[in-house]
């Protein structure tokens, strides 16, 4: 039985007539850029994530970007963020002009551990940007104490998060900003690229609009610089039918966890994804460790199973962030899980027959070491 880590081909099976009957309504209006079916949803996904306004954009990675510039960021500021997430969240920060400033995870969550910020802040620090990391969100409540006390900024990168509830608040309301990604294979995934910004204040929404749109909200009404970074006619039309099965998928990813969480526990050394009960987790990526990892993938791997590294390497020791001089003394625990990490196997349509299938190959090979 071969089980890939996502399976969008399965998914799209069960809302295919949907899917294609909006994807031919966009063409037959020719609303590729703009139009209605952004606008709808835009006010759609605003209303779901209970703010105020949505800015569709051209990725999740530029959502982070023109939030930053939106709120002021630049050229000599600092932004502390995590030091284990998907790129953008740092790239962006540069792309600015400022500088990232990486804080280590916490061992439990994957997420910033929020006991070490506040030792990082300086005068040039402008904002705090926190990542929901695989479908968890951080630890809010400290960080936006600490941003109230030190009157900072804050961002929720929210790509692999849509809908993840922290203290029965949903991700999205609990900063400045939020930005989403709905790159094909997150829980809310366009069949393209797409992001969006949301926020709850009026002003910074007219700003992130602005800078998506060349810096202008009519045509020719150019007052700042800014980029082009729309979302989409076709992927709004089809995120718009996503968003009616969103709720259904993040609780079957939660359900499928919980069953693998129950059948790899006690298995050689794994240590299992906790699951915090202040949260709603929503599992964009279902992640284990073991000191066997390497062996334990390809073994996966030869018996048809595909699996991930979400990340291979700590964003402070990639290339473009090394003349930062991070070093694995700084950030133990993101050193050492980025060797010890694996994700297996995670979408809402996986069956139990499958994730058994899985269990019962792990499980066979830690029983012949
Ligand atoms: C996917 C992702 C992004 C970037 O989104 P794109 O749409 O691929 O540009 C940013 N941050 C995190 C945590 C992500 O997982």
């Amino acid at each position: 039985m071969d089980i890939p880590l996502a399976d969008l081909k399965v998914q799209y099976t069960t809302i295919k007539r949907e899917v294609d009957d909006a994807i031919q309504s966009v063409i037959d209006e020719t609303a590729f850029v703009k139009g209605r079916y952004v606008k709808a949803f835009e006010e759609s996904f605003a209303k779901k994530n209970g703010v105020n306004h949505c800015v569709g954009v051209a990725n999740g990675t530029d959502a982070i970007y023109i939030s930053l510039r939106a709120l002021g960021i630049g050229k000599g500021d600092e932004v502390i963020t995590t030091a284990f997430s998907w790129i953008s969240t740092a790239e962006t920060i540069q792309q600015t002009g400022a500088s990232p400033v990486f804080v280590d995870i916490h061992p439990d969550t994957y997420n910033i551990d929020v006991s070490k910020i506040e030792e990082r802040i300086t005068l040039k620090t402008k904002a705090i940007l926190p990542v929901h990391l695989y479908g968890q969100p951080a630890d809010m409540a400290p960080i936006v104490d600490i941003c109230e006390r030190y009157d900072l900024k804050l961002i929720e990168d929210s790509a692999q998060a849509h809908f993840a509830e922290y203290n029965g608040q949903m991700v999205g309301n609990l900063g400045d900003a939020a930005t989403f990604s709905f790159y094909p294979g997150k829980n809310l995934g366009a069949y393209g690229d797409g992001g969006a910004v949301v926020t709850n204040d009026d002003k910074l929404a007219e700003t992130v609009r602005r800078i998506a749109n060349h810096g202008a909200l009519g045509k020719h009404d150019h007052e700042i610089g800014g980029v082009n970074s729309r979302l989409d006619g076709i992927q709004a039309a089809v995120l718009s039918v996503k968003l009616k099965y969103i709720d259904q998928w993040n609780d079957d990813r939660l359900k499928n966890a919980k069953i693998y969480n129950e059948a790899l526990s006690g298995i050689g050394d794994i240590e299992t994804p906790g699951i915090h009960p202040a949260v709603k987790h929503i599992f964009h990526v279902y992640t284990i460790r073991t000191s066997r990892r390497d062996p334990l993938c390809d073994f996966l791997s030869e018996n048809g199973i595909s699996t991930g590294i979400h990340y291979p390497v700590a964003m402070p020791f990639l290339p473009p962030f090394k003349e930062l001089g991070y070093t694995s003394e700084k950030l133990p625990v993101a050193s050492d899980y980025q060797n010890r990490i694996l994700s297996l196997p995670m979408y809402p349509e996986l069956t139990e027959d499958q994730i058994q299938h899985v269990c019962d190959l792990i499980k066979t090979f830690f029983r012949k070491r």
